[in-house]
């Protein structure tokens, strides 16, 4: 009789964080540049970016533990380091770089629920995030709009009840999983209640970030809803999955989710074709498809992180000779009042 092998594991050692809730996590979360660059044995010296903490006035440093773990120490130009470092650049205005880069207020049909693709409504749970990362297209967003509390969202269940066309609801924000898990279970309770929802959407990048927060209730909340659960990670460098990421995105595995990863193309942290390749290797060996390759929307305070097109349209030719297909991305840009996410893709033949 053979033996079935258990598959080994090509992600590199995690360390265990059962001590430390999701909870506990935020909390201890690095809110202060100097103390974080202490523990990385950094100053604000030796980091090459030239940082600057006026950049963190509107949108401060917020840094948990977890992901400061995955931080090489000692290296100013470790890709997790330069996703949250705040940087002058981001105080820079540049030409073309806006508040509201892709049409997100013209979008919403009621406060925080954003209309933009058939079929398809995005609610904003909360302006919340487990990390602030700092090309972020949200970082202008007023979160104070959007509903607090499920009396609040009432009109916009009645909505979505009242459209047929909606088929799915995608939980964004801000981060949904930065919810409880009893608010979450209600929220995905009224939706569950509305007959012709057929798909529930999380985007999230908790397993990433803080990975407890994929704790035993919310994979007991997502069986056991009838919709069709498609939770999409946001992963953009391989080293940001390490063992306790890979064990969160195995029990959001075992609930019968699809996974997909969505990921942004960033200067100084995943602009390379052997760096985007390793990361969409390591996805589909964590069985996770790397779903968007997004072009970086063009946010104020973001324009330090921009890849040029014609870069990134290279790489991703070179990624289709060295990848199955169905790891390679779709390389994709958000276009203002277009009727979908824009491949930047030319296929010809
Ligand atoms: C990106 C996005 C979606 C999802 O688009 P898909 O192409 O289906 O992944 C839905 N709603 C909004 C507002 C979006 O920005
Ligand atoms: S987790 Fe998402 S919404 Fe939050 S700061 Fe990062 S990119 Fe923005």
């Amino acid at each position: 009789m053979s033996q079935i092998v258990t598959r080994e594991s090509d992600c590199v050692e995690g360390h265990l964080e059962g001590e430390t809730s999701w909870q506990e996590a935020m909390k201890l979360a690095y809110r202060d540049l100097s103390e974080l660059l202490e523990a990385l044995g950094l100053n604000k010296k030796s980091v090459t970016t030239v940082v600057d903490e006026r950049a963190g006035a509107d949108f401060p440093l917020f840094v948990p533990r977890e992901w400061a773990r995955r931080i090489r120490p000692n290296d100013p130009h470790d890709p997790l380091l330069q996703q949250v470092l705040l940087n002058s650049a981001e105080l820079l205005e540049v030409p073309g770089f806006q508040k509201d880069p892709v049409g997100d207020l013209a979008s919403q049909t009621n406060p925080g629920l954003l209309h933009k693709y058939h079929g398809r409504a995005l609610m904003i749970t909360t302006g919340a995030c487990a990390i602030h990362c700092r090309y972020c297209f949200r970082r202008h967003f007023p979160y104070h709009s959007a509903p607090k509390s499920i009396e609040g969202w009432k009109e916009t269940f009645a909505t979505l009840r009242g459209d047929n066309s909606i088929q799915e609801v995608l939980l964004s924000g801000g981060d949904p999983l930065t919810l409880v898990d009893t608010r979450l279970a209600e929220l995905i309770q009224h939706l569950d209640d509305i007959p012709h929802l057929q798909r529930l959407r999380i985007h999230s990048r908790m397993p990433s970030v803080i990975p407890q927060r994929v704790t035993e209730q919310l994979c007991n909340i997502l069986r056991s809803t009838r919709l069709g659960v498609w939770f999409v990670l946001h992963i953009n460098h391989a080293q940001e999955l390490d063992g306790a990421t890979c064990e969160a995105i195995r029990k959001l595995r075992r609930t019968g989710a699809v996974l997909l990863n969505q990921a942004v193309l960033l200067r100084g942290v995943n602009d390379s074709v052997d760096a985007l390749e390793e990361l969409c290797l390591r996805l589909v060996n964590e069985q996770v498809i790397p779903y968007y390759l997004h072009q970086l929307d063009r946010v104020a305070g973001a324009a330090h992180f921009e890849v040029p097109v014609q870069q990134g349209l290279e790489w991703l030719d070179q990624l289709r000779q060295r990848l199955p297909g169905y790891a390679v991305p779709r390389y994709v840009q958000e276009v203002e009042g277009r009727a979908s996410k824009t491949s930047l893709e030319q296929h010809v033949g």
